[in-house]
C-alpha cells in the first residue's frame, strides 16, 4: 500500500511472543491488547485509531 500507516505501523505494535508454531503475537499500545499477527487487520485497526485522533484534533 505504501501509506503513512506503514511507516509508523511497527512503532505502534510490539512483538511480545512467538509460540512453538512460529505464530507471532503483537501488543497494541493503544488498546493494551495482544493480537496474533495479521498485518491487514493491524493496518485497519491503526487507520481507525488515526482517524479517531484526527477527529479529536480537528475539534480543538
Ligand atoms: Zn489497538
Amino acid at each position: 500500500m505504501g501509506s503513512v500507516v506503514e511507516g509508523i505501523f511497527w512503532n505502534e505494535y510490539k512483538l511480545v511472543d512467538i509460540d512453538s508454531e512460529g505464530t507471532e503475537k503483537y501488543h497494541c499500545k493503544h488498546c493494551n491488547t495482544t493480537y496474533v499477527k495479521n498485518v491487514t487487520r493491524f493496518q485497519n485497526h491503526l487507520e481507525n485509531y488515526m482517524n479517531y485522533q484526527k477527529i479529536q484534533y480537528t475539534k480543538q
